[in-house]
């Protein structure tokens, strides 16, 4: 098996695309791309006829990284505070001593730092990887300038020892540094998140929503400014909240949304203003936790304003291996009519969670993730027929950010037997959600580069504003209203690369491998 292909002689990509659909300029990559797809026709006598179809698309990939900045909400959390130290262990090359020896930093866990793609096939009919950072020019992760907010006056230094996730020697050697990282004052309305979380607000903005928005965006443009970047990302890593109202007239539509903030209306989230303030503020905005941050106003919005948003949730442990587990079974011909998942942790997030409005949120976004494998299979399952899915979580301050998840998978199988299949995962959340916060971060800056135009459009034009390729990172993937949702892991995976590669005007990674079978 051949590894990484060298860096392209003269060029800032690892590998050059010799075709005559792509075309490199001093700043662009131009590829031309058929889409090639099938549409299927439903007959009056229930037949289906499909016809192949093809649709030619061009697309436009600015080549220059630029300086990016990543603003964190809920900077000072375990999450925030686990990827900044471990963002300077990585830049600084911080070896740190463990009982088991010196450990070396790593990015582990992100798709984009420690996963590779195939390229292509040698001349010897041997795969080529590549990193998968490799595909399209990346942001790396150390060159990011970090920043943010936290409704904590912690600094990350101190934060990160609350956190109690990275080893000691790691955090005794990256301390002096997280000692200066000061949160940026936060926006607080106590109904939104768990009254547990009160003894921490002590960083938190008078004022009207009005003014914390105004606050908001002047925050981003100073960042932005003092820290001479081209481009900023803002990614909520903060608690997750209680769900807001749907109510019309207040949050419905985006001009309803931007006058509930303007006369202060309770309905409006803490998460919802950094969301507003971001899209007028022209920068892109993630939701990490799973509460409905984007109403429908402030979808308008973003589409409006042709700003990215993506989220919801960091797909991070269960969810993610549930999205594997259930993709496997219901694609084996094999029926899960049960499925059971426990989890008790003991972290900060935990606290937030143990109370009902809060992890009400949570159950709503992990709940529907097996929905469209299931719909995909008639022979399995009856018109909505589902399997029973039940989530339970609870608080144990024991664990710490050591979470426990307990999963039971019971299935109907060959002439009505079962299969039971039991699960038991430990892991340090933190640890799986920082690099997932990398990966958010970076593919939404890099499709701020892409652009496309079909065959009917006369101008480039951004992807729609809500970013669905984000979804293999989220438990509760969100995208453009009308579209289908998918949450089994491979799609999603797949869909991201697949994407990239029509980028650089290669094919789809199909599997085929027809040069070994057919010869
Ligand atoms: P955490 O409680 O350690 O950190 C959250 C931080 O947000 C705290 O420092 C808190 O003070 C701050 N905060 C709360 N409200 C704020 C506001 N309005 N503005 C600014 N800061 C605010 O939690 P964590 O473990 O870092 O997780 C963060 C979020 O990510 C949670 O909502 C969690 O549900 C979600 N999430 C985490 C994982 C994971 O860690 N594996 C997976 C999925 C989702």
């Amino acid at each position: 098996m051949v590894q990484f292909t060298a860096t392209a002689a003269g060029s800032a990509e690892a590998f050059q695309v010799d075709s005559a659909n792509v075309v490199y300029t001093a700043d662009h990559i131009d590829s031309t791309y058929v889409y090639r797809d099938s549409k299927v026709v439903r007959t009056d006598d229930a037949k289906l006829t499909v016809v192949p179809t093809e649709k030619t698309y061009h697309f436009r990939t600015s080549r220059k990284v630029p300086r990016v900045g990543l603003m964190m909400v809920g900077w000072g959390g375990n999450n925030g505070s686990t990827l900044t130290a471990s963002i300077i262990a990585n830049r600084q090359k911080i070896s740190w001593r463990t009982k088991e020896g010196v450990q070396t930093p790593n990015y582990y866990g992100s798709v984009t730092q420690a996963s590779t793609l195939k390229l292509g096939v040698d001349e010897k009919g041997q795969d080529v990887f590549i990193p998968f950072s490799d595909i399209l020019p990346m942001v790396h992760p150390n060159d990011l300038v970090l920043g943010g907010w936290d409704i904590s006056a912690h600094n990350l230094g101190a934060a990160m020892e609350r956190a109690q996730v990275l080893e000691y020697d790691l955090q005794r050697q990256v301390r002096k540094e997280m000692d200066t990282l000061q949160p940026l004052p936060s926006i607080y309305y106590p109904d939104y998140i768990a009254a547990n979380q009160s003894d921490r607000a002590d960083n938190v903005l008078p004022g009207t929503k009005a003014e914390h928005l105004e606050k908001i965006r002047k925050d981003i443009r100073e960042f932005k400014a003092n820290n001479k970047l081209d481009k900023v990302i803002v990614l909520w890593t903060a608690n997750t909240e209680r769900f807001s109202a749907i109510i019309p007239g207040v949050n419905d539509t985006a001009d309803a949304l931007l006058a509930s903030i303007q006369n202060g209306h309770d309905e409006v989230a803490p998460s919802t203003i950094f969301a507003v303030a971001c899209i007028l503020e022209k920068t892109p905005f993630v939701n990490g936790s799973p509460q409905n941050t984007f109403v429908p106003g402030c979808v308008e919005l973003a589409s409006r304003e042709k700003v990215y948003i993506g989220g919801d949730d960091f797909k991070s442990g269960q969810t993610k291996f549930k999205s594997v587990m259930v993709d496997f079974l219901v694609n084996a011909g094999i029926k899960p009519i049960g499925i059971t998942s426990y989890n008790h942790l003991g972290n900060n997030d935990g606290k937030n969670l143990s109370a009902p409005q809060q992890f009400r949120s949570k159950e709503i976004s992990k709940s529907n993730v097996v929905d469209d494998m299931v719909a995909a299979n008639p022979i399995l399952y009856k018109k909505n027929e589902h399997p029973d899915h039940i989530v339970v979580i609870k608080y144990c301050p024991a664990v710490g950010d050591s979470k426990r998840a307990l999963d039971e998978y019971v299935s109907e199988i060959f002439m009505g037997g079962r299969n039971t299949i039991s699960t038991y995962n430990v892991c340090e959340d933190s640890l799986l959600a920082s690099p997932l916060i990398l990966d958010l971060a970076i593919i939404t800056e890099l499709m701020t580069r892409i652009e496309y135009r079909t065959e009917d459009m006369e101008e480039y034009s951004p992807f729609h504003a809500v970013l669905s390729v984000l979804s293999y990172m989220l438990k509760a993937p969100m995208v453009p209203p009308g579209t289908p949702v998918v949450n089994a892991l491979s799609k999603q995976r797949a869909a991201m690369e697949n994407i990239f590669r029509a980028c650089v005007g290669l094919p789809p990674q199909n599997d085929m491998m027809l040069e070994h079978r057919a010869i």
